[in-house]
């Protein structure tokens, strides 16, 4: 290491992002010492918060992380918000410009935290309408959203907005025997709420046809084989007639598709719930109930044609663009139904600094500027001079979400953040490592000058929960869970999270 001082890296998010990132820099880098910072008391991000309580499997990744945060040279600073003020009263924030002074390099890998809006009519006004991104908070319990209670009530039929993974875990929610899940994480209230539910039919609705679909055979065959739920047929028009010539996950995922629920013995009881992919069908407004305005009724969507129909790269047109004639009844579909969720992708967005600090991020794509890769922040611009003139922001890089966009499972968060981790490494090691990191690679305190700092501008870093707050947290969850025969039982309150460490 550069002058044989330790390399001190600040981690912005506690996800699989942070966590990889953190794990290979120690592995890589002989002397660096980490500190994470995390909004919330509690760490894994998505993980715990995303992630489907029926998917206890996934969650696996956590004990790789309890491992990394052992280690001598990390430090967990929860209930710490970077840049941005926290989201719940218990938290305290601290500037991305304190961590800057503090630090030989920062990687940002606080996630994607915000969703994105079709910007139709009723989205945002009418009752019944929900973001999946919501929902899945109030079912994993996250603080945020532990409030949403949302209404299953009013009807039996459901309208989920979008064809990715999302969409799939919103409608298993929906659908599952609540017996099941009942043994899982999910959150008490969801429970509640989940067995008083009125909803039998789900529609999973995309602007494209099967093969542009996000989702992916793992999550589609979950929902066929549910018991009691029934599939109903895709429109087989939608599918290559020659399923032999596509490549392997294609072809097995249109088998999938085309085969529909497996068949059930006959002395099986029938089906009590349905669901089905509706396809070419683009959202064009919400509309209110006639006799209760403030409330959803129905979704109409507009139909769509693709480009080209088995180009998985093809793009939705609308289906009357030849005549120019949308007045057409049978361009218009409408489906009633007193529930719909939104689930059309998160989205990252910029630290409030940023822009004051000259840290690029791209609007367009949701990401933080960066060399792709090795996830070095940086961005390009056009001088006056009419020349690319390449920005590196020296020490600062990205993993995850924030890096690649919001799209991605746990392994490739993982080779991501390895990437990022690698290119840290890299630079350390190389024969310019001072002028590339922050404060001139020279001697830093992380953390201890950061809280100095804090506490001298009047931020509150008493509540700041550490690796052993964290355990005791996650002690009397499980704990909480014992007593009902479930795994866990979350905290759904920052409140009740912190009141354990007194
Ligand atoms: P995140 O996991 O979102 O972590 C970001 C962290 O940063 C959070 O803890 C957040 O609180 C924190 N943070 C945010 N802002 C700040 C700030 N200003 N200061 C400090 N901390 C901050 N993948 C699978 O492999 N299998 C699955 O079954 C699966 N299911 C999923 C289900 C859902 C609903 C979603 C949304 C994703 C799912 N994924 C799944 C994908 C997986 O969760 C992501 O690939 C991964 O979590 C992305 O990691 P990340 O670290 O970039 O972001």
């Amino acid at each position: 290491s550069p002058g044989g001082r330790p390399l001190r890296l600040a981690v912005i998010g506690s996800g699989p992002a942070g966590f990889y990132t953190a794990y290979r820099a120690m592995s890589k880098i002989q002397d660096v010492k980490v500190d994470m910072y995390e909004a919330l008391p509690v760490p894994f991000g998505l993980v715990r918060f995303g992630v489907a309580p029926d998917h206890p499997e996934v969650k696996n990744c956590q004990e790789k992380f309890e491992e990394v945060a052992s280690s001598p040279n990390f430090t967990f600073i929860g209930n710490v918000s970077i840049g941005t003020k926290s989201d719940h009263p218990d938290g305290a924030t601290v500037p991305l410009a304190s961590i800057l002074r503090h630090y030989n390099a920062v990687v940002f890998s606080y996630g994607a935290a915000k969703d994105r809006h079709l910007g139709i009519p009723g989205e945002s006004t009418l009752k019944g309408v929900y973001s999946a991104r919501e929902f899945v908070g109030w079912y994993n319990g996250l603080p945020e959203h532990a409030d949403l209670a949302p209404d299953l009530t009013q009807g039996d039929e459901a309208v989920i907005i979008g064809q990715g993974n999302v969409a799939l875990d919103v409608a298993r929610m929906l659908l599952e025997d609540v017996n099941v899940l009942r043994k899982s994480d999910i959150a008490e209230h969801a429970i509640e709420t989940l067995s008083k539910s009125k909803v039998k039919r789900v529609h999973i609705v995309g602007r494209r046809g099967p093969m542009q679909a996000a989702f992916t055979i793992k999550e589609v065959r979950e929902l066929m084989r549910l018991p009691s739920v029934a599939f109903h047929p895709i429109d087989t028009s939608l599918v290559p007639p020659d399923l032999k010539s596509l490549p392997r996950a294609p072809r097995r995922l249109m088998e999938i598709l085309l085969q529909g629920s497996p068949t059930r013995p006959d002395d099986s009881p029938p089906p009590t719930k349905s669901w089905s992919l509706d396809f070419l069908l683009k959202p064009t407004q919400f509309l209110p109930s006639a006799t209760s305005p403030t409330r959803l009724a129905a979704t109409e969507f507009a139909r769509t044609t693709l480009s080209s129909p088995f180009d998985p790269n093809a793009y939705a047109l609308p289906s009357d663009s030849s005549t120019g004639d949308s007045s057409s009844s049978n361009t218009t579909v409408v489906l009633p139904a007193p529930l719909a969720f939104r689930s059309i992708g998160y989205r990252s967005e910029p630290l409030p600094e940023f822009a004051a600090l000259g840290v690029p991020f791209d609007d367009r794509w949701g990401v933080i500027s960066n060399d792709g890769r090795g996830g070095r922040v940086r961005h390009e611009e056009r001088g006056a001079d009419a020349a690319m003139r390449v920005g590196a922001f020296p020490g600062l890089y990205c993993a995850g979400w924030v890096k690649r966009g919001p799209t991605g499972v746990i392994a490739s968060t993982m080779e991501d953040a390895f990437a990022t981790a690698d290119a840290i490494a890299e630079d350390w090691a190389g024969g310019a490592g001072h002028a590339r990191f922050l404060n001139g690679g020279g001697a830093v305190a992380g953390w201890e000058g950061v809280r100095r700092e804090s506490v001298g501008g009047g931020v509150d870093t008493a509540r700041v929960v550490d690796w052993e707050g964290w355990r005791r947290i996650d002690a009397a969850e499980r704990e909480r869970g014992r007593a009902v025969g479930k795994e866990r039982e979350k905290f759904t309150r920052t409140a009740d999270m912190l009141a354990v460490l007194g």
